[in-house]
């Protein structure tokens, strides 16, 4: 069985619902009944936080008006893809979710308060909304399918806006709620990003979280190969966006990918890969408006093509990603020279306020340090205070080079600085991996840096 995920572009219209049809008729065809993943339109999400966010800032209106925009853009879809019946039948089931939605937006707006909790069961709305019109638009074009509500079946924690799969639970409820559907050759269509604790409360998985819930439940049921279809033709050696000239990378090995993902490249959530790889389970990403085109694939194992030689550096490169909204720490603690413990101390602070580190470069008497989740950045600074001097620097961007065997070629720091050398660069971390180079830079400058850099690895 194969999981097919599509993004938020690739329901973002009644022409995308249309080419989804078209996909998954055939991957139906070809290798029998998928079980479908989809995205909550695109924008919607975005539309659902800021409601939320303006509910609680008293500014109802302004929720409420949010919620029309999403009503609008799915009565726009439905209306062009359904019979006038079914689609005022949709509509009508459609509403109930809104009601919900608005009911939520009214009472946070009432008492003030916007808990992560409240936040996540207004975002959980945009793929219940998705799934659904895509789920009847399926049945009246005359595929047998099912809809499923993954929140009966992707059971977390309840870490809300990032919960954790309980991942037993998630196997036990697929095999009753998905494997019989699909093995009677129903489609399954389920959505993304969503799951409820065991208590039943709705979580969500973190934003573009719909990767990872294509990965769990392409895990929980054995599924041969998962498909990520999205806007673009597959993992690329640098944002598109950012860089026009970006090459399609037809192979890509788990580590590499996961790297890329972490540092940035959004077109996969980090934590898309882990799962797979532990099941040997193939990754494929895919272009939904251009499915013949060859897309990535991302394996354990990836042979290593003879362009890959020793010495030939262009070659041991990847791909380039960049992360913004970094924050870096500097900690330098003179009194500490010579004496032991200092790290650690500066690590417990990090630990007990739960936030990762994501670079770090150290000499004996100071730290540079960068963290992407600054919810706790003001505690953290102030237990930090006690063991030294901190500056603060927002708006910095961390800037990777992914690659191959970097610790066996020689060159590779010099070419990337070389490749750099008008731009300021804060903190580096070379050596940490043999397969990735970071450093960071004022978020003003991640831009320019990707760019250089590409083209001087792989030409413009
Ligand atoms: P979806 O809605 O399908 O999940 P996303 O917007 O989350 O799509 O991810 C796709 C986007 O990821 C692309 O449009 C592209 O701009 C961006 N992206 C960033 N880095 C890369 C990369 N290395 N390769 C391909 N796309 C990338
Ligand atoms: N709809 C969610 C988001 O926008 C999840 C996803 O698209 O992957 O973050
Ligand atoms: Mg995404």
């Amino acid at each position: 069985m194969i999981v097919m995920k599509f993004g938020g572009t690739s329901v973002g219209s009644k022409e995308r619902f249309e080419q989804v049809f078209r996909l998954i008729s055939q991957a139906k065809d070809e290798s029998g009944p998928p079980l479908v993943v989809v995205s909550a339109m695109s924008g919607v999400t975005n539309a659902l936080i800021e409601a939320a966010d303006l509910a609680v800032r008293r500014n109802l209106d302004g929720a409420l008006a949010q919620i029309e925009m999403v009503r609008q853009k799915h009565i726009d879809a439905v209306q062009g893809l359904l019979s006038k019946d079914k689609a005022q039948a949709l509509l009508s089931d459609l509403s109930l979710h809104l009601s919900e939605l608005d009911s939520v937006l009214r009472g946070i707006n009432y008492l003030g308060e916007l808990s992560k909790r409240s936040i996540d069961a207004v975002s959980a709305m945009g793929e219940l909304l998705s799934s659904s019109v895509l789920a009847e638009y399926a049945r009246e074009r005359g595929l047998k399918t099912k809809w499923v509500d993954a929140r009966k079946v992707v059971q977390t924690d309840d870490t809300f806006g990032k919960a954790n799969p309980q991942w037993q639970e998630i196997e036990a409820r697929a095999k009753s709620e998905i494997l019989p559907a699909i093995k009677d050759g129903s489609i399954v269509i389920t959505q993304g990003f969503i799951g409820s604790t065991a208590e039943g409360i709705t979580t969500t998985l973190g934003r573009g979280g719909s990767d990872y819930s294509a990965s769990i439940l392409g895990v929980a049921c054995d599924a041969q190969r998962i498909e990520i279809w999205t806007d673009v033709d597959g993992m690329m050696t640098a944002d598109p966006r950012i860089v026009p000239a970006a090459q399609l990378i037809t192979d890509v090995s788990f580590q590499e990918a996961s790297e890329l993902a972490y540092f940035g490249a959004k077109v996969l959530h980090p934590l898309t890969i882990k799962p797979a790889v532990e099941k040997n389970i193939t990754v494929k990403v895919l272009n939904t408006m251009r499915p013949d085109s060859r897309g990535t694939s991302i394996q354990a194992v990836v042979k290593e093509p003879a362009a890959y030689a020793k010495n030939d550096l262009a070659k041991s490169i990847c791909a380039i990603a960049s992360k913004k909204g970094i924050s870096a720490l500097f900690i330098s603690s003179p009194r500490m020279l010579m004496a032991h413990g200092f790290l650690a101390k500066v690590f417990s602070v990090f630990d007990k306020h739960r936030t990762p580190i994501d670079l770090i470069a150290t000499s004996e008497v100071s730290i540079s340090l960068t963290v992407d989740n600054i919810e706790n950045l003001d505690l953290i600074r102030q237990d930090l205070a006690e063991l030294g001097e901190i500056e603060v620097m927002s708006d910095t961007a961390i800037v990777t080079v992914v690659g191959r065997q970097f610790r066996e070629r020689s060159g590779i720091a010099g070419e990337v600085f070389t490749a750099l050398k008008d731009i300021n660069i804060l903190v580096i971390s070379g050596g940490a991996s043999d397969i990735n180079i970071s450093f960071l830079v004022h978020a003003v400058d991640a831009d320019r840096a990707v760019k250089q850099l590409h083209a001087h690895f792989f030409g413009s």
